[in-house]
């Protein structure tokens, strides 16, 4: 099987007890039946208390919705004690991410780690593909396959060549083309380069508005959003400086979601998705710089991570948001272009 990931994929490592904003508090961590086979039957005072901490299939969290095996040091008593090959699949995975299609897995890492935003933000992504055991599985229709491949190969190559407010106009009007001749079971590739799409005058305060009625992972995520709302009127462009770390963080979202088209043909509303998320992460740095007069590297970062946790890491909340993103004017490809045109 063919394993394909962004190349920084193999230098993530968890920072543990660095971490500042730790996964193994405020998530519920569902526990896959192997494990929780093998947690049944570990004896000792360490397997009464395994099974005195888990409930409904998942960890019951603590005071402050810290994970029961998390302790006073941030460290995990599970890795301590069991080892390793012990975790349950979510714990083992976190924050890796995968997709299978037939006899390709892709991979990567999510952006909702402080470590893997980092890597994220600070390197270009190449696609690298190496050689993996694992048993095949169902796999997709292959020319839908092929072609969605394709056009996420084009959509890559517009971040790479282009400044970001280009790329990302780039990005929808593809995208929007490219949805309607889906539709009429056309898979062309001539007629996307022809007109573009007309840019509209954007509404980013109503953009705002529909995610402050999501559900707030974190109790200052709301608290943000309307400072946001407040500073928009004074903040201008997307300064040049943030483009290359923009243009990784929509190269990240791309990679991720194009190819889930393949089971719904639905490649628009992914492109929108990219748009909105690396609007929202420029506008959290652009309000940063415009309350405090300045946003390191590492601000960057826990702002991105922030963005993906909120969005990324809540389904309802991403479904929501992929479904906005037909249903409000404020995110037609006109008006997302329009977030994203030079003043
Ligand atoms: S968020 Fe990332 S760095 Fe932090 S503890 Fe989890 S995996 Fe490790």
């Amino acid at each position: 099987m063919r394993f394909r990931t962004p190349d920084y994929y193999g230098d993530f490592r968890c920072i543990a007890d660095q971490c500042q904003d730790n996964c193994c508090i405020g998530w519920e961590i569902d526990i896959d039946e192997d494990t929780a086979a093998y947690y049944r039957n570990v004896g000792g005072d360490f397997g009464e208390r395994l099974r005195r901490n888990i409930s409904d299939g998942c960890f019951t969290l603590g005071e402050d919705e810290r994970c029961p095996f998390l302790n006073s040091r941030n460290l995990c008593d599970i890795y301590t004690t069991l080892g390793e090959a012990h975790l349950c699949q979510i714990c083992t995975d976190h924050p890796r991410y995968y997709e299978w299609f037939g006899d390709i897995k892709e991979g990567g890492v999510g952006l909702c780690c402080e470590a893997a935003a980092r890597l994220i933000l600070s390197r270009d992504m190449a696609i690298v593909e190496s050689d993996i055991t694992e048993d095949p599985t169902d796999p997709p229709d292959l020319t839908v396959f092929e072609r969605l491949s394709y056009d996420r190969n084009v959509l890559l190559q517009f971040i790479a060549e282009n400044d970001l407010p280009e790329a990302v106009q780039l990005l929808l009007d593809y995208a929007e083309k490219r949805q309607a001749l889906i539709d009429m079971d056309n898979w062309d590739t001539a007629d996307l380069y022809h007109e573009e799409i007309p840019v509209n005058a954007p509404q980013p305060e109503e953009i705002l508005s529909f995610l402050c009625t999501l559900e707030p992972m974190s109790p200052d995520w709301i608290p943000r959003l309307e400072r946001i709302k407040e500073v928009l009127p004074t903040v201008g462009d997307i300064p040049k400086e943030d483009y290359p770390e923009l243009r990784r963080i929509a190269g990240y979202f791309l990679f991720r979601y194009y190819l889930k088209a393949v089971d719904d043909l639905d490649v628009l509303s992914r492109v929108k998705l990219t748009a909105v998320c690396t609007w929202v992460v420029s506008m959290l740095w652009r309000c940063r710089r415009a309350e405090t007069g300045k946003c390191s590297f590492e601000d960057k970062v826990l702002d991105a991570k922030s963005l993906s946790k909120e969005i990324e890491y809540n389904e309802e909340n991403l479904d929501a948001l992929l479904d906005a993103s037909y249903e409000l004017e404020c995110m037609s490809t006109a008006q997302l272009k329009g977030l994203f045109k030079k003043i």
